[in-house]
């Protein structure tokens, strides 16, 4: 047993498995660029009151899920909290750097670490990465659709092509507020049957009982009043639209009418991807929404916004489960080894040399002799070691051919331009 392990919830991503989240991050900015997203950053960290009142205090994110975080000494009393999720930060950013004055909307990505004290389980990790895309200042509803096609279009070119939309509206502070009332009094009058946790969640958050994952709630849900029934003109409207948008790109959907979202923020358009026959479960591998009130909330003027997250743990899962090739961990074109194992000086040069025309290249600094060099190179999977020996002194080396097991002299000056060609072939 190893003395110290990393914390529960979390895990170590070793280079095997470090790669397919490179692979994704990749896809992820290539298509942010090419969607006209800007990448930023925000703390790991903010006041916690960034989260409480950007995404609720009655949420489960924030209620039972924030990882609060104390500083050992100084700024004792700041409540700070690790970052569940990303659009709460990033509005705040928007907010305090004055983005307001920017060209309408700002469109925004991060690709980062998110944090949430849940419950451990499969693809439920209490460090996990997410994919996070903003447009902020745009009422929609084409960039709705945009942001649905841009999520989709993620997971087509990550390798999953059995993934759904969902895709609802929630209304907005005109139509909201009695149709919550009205699902209140229903699920008042199913008292009885509720699981208690929910019953316990009523009297807070009635909408948050359609996102329930008890199997006792499914009957319940499937005849409780629809919003989609209930939206006021403006926003059935703009659902309307959405949906246009959509049809005219011709992009599947779904419509979910118990599709709510876990966070306070949202605001009409709400959707979230599942790989088809996994709805309902707790595998959505990527939800999003508007959130037309938050930026508000955060001190800033009323400003529209909508953005999606989506978690690359869960891809990975998808991607393995599905048996997809896994994502290839970089490695040299060749090693540097060399027949004096005490003459590391001169392996690093001739390494650096390489590596400074910019090809892979490892060096063997071991003070072990040349067989056990080759070996370890082989193992490194290089295809071939570059071997310094008496000919040095002539200005060459020995290129071996390590699946070959067959080697020739080369002059050193014509190295680069000999592996150049063999990395492209
Ligand atoms: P949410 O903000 O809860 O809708 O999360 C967006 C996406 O992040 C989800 O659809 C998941 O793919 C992913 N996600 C959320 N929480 C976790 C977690 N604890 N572990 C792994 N992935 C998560």
């Amino acid at each position: 047993m190893p003395t110290f392990r990393a914390p529960r919830g979390t895990r170590d991503l070793l280079p095997a498995d470090r790669a397919p989240f490179t692979r994704l991050e990749r896809i992820a900015r290539d298509l942010a660029l090419r969607y006209g997203y800007h990448e930023m950053e925000t703390p790991l960290f903010e006041q916690g009151a960034v989260f409480e009142r950007g995404i609720g205090e009655a949420t489960d994110v924030v209620e039972k899920e924030l990882f609060r975080v104390a500083p050992s000494r100084g700024e004792e009393r700041e409540r700070w909290a690790l970052r569940p999720e990303a659009t709460a930060g990033i509005c705040r950013a928007y907010v305090e750097h004055g983005m307001q004055t920017w060209p309408q909307p700002v469109r925004l990505t991060l690709t980062g670490p998110m944090f949430r004290y849940d419950r451990p389980q499969a693809g439920r990790y209490r460090q996990f990465w997410q994919w996070d895309v903003e447009a902020i200042g745009d009422p929609g509803p084409a960039v709705d659709a945009e942001l649905v096609v841009l999520g989709a279009r993620f997971y087509r070119e990550a390798g999953l092509d059995d993934v759904e939309v969902l895709l609802n509206s929630i209304g907005d502070a005109t139509c909201r507020p009695a149709y919550v009332a009205e699902l209140a009094a229903y699920f008042r009058r199913h008292e009885a049957a509720l699981p208690d946790v929910e019953r316990a969640r009523l009297a807070t958050s009635p909408l948050r009982l359609l996102d329930s994952k008890e199997p006792a709630m499914a009957a319940l849900v499937a005849a409780a009043p629809k919003i989609t029934d209930r939206l006021c003109e403006a926003c059935a409207a703009h659902f309307a639209a959405v949906r246009d948008h959509l049809d005219a790109l011709g992009i599947p959907y779904r419509i979910e009418p118990a599709l709510v979202r876990g966070l306070d923020y949202y605001t009409r358009t709400a959707f979230e991807f599942y790989r088809h026959g996994a709805e309902g479960q707790q595998q959505a591998l990527g939800g999003g929404g508007r959130y037309d009130g938050l930026v508000e909330l955060l001190g800033g003027k009323p400003t529209p916004g909508i953005g999606f997250a989506l978690g690359l743990d869960r891809v990975v899962l998808a991607l393995e489960a599905a048996g997809a090739d896994a994502a290839p961990v970089g490695t040299p074109i060749a090693v540097v080894v060399g027949a004096d194992p005490a003459d590391t000086a001169g392996r690093l040069a001739v390494a650096t040399r390489l590596r400074d025309a910019g090809l892979a290249v490892g060096a063997d600094l071991s003070a072990r002799r040349l067989g056990r060099q080759l070996e370890a190179a082989v193992r490194d999977g290089a295809r071939f070691a570059v071997i310094l020996g008496d000919e040095l002194g002539d200005g060459a080396v020995q290129l071996r051919d390590l699946d070959a097991a067959a080697q020739k002299l080369v002059l050193v000056d014509d190295l680069v331009a000999l592996l150049r060609r063999k990395s492209a072939g």
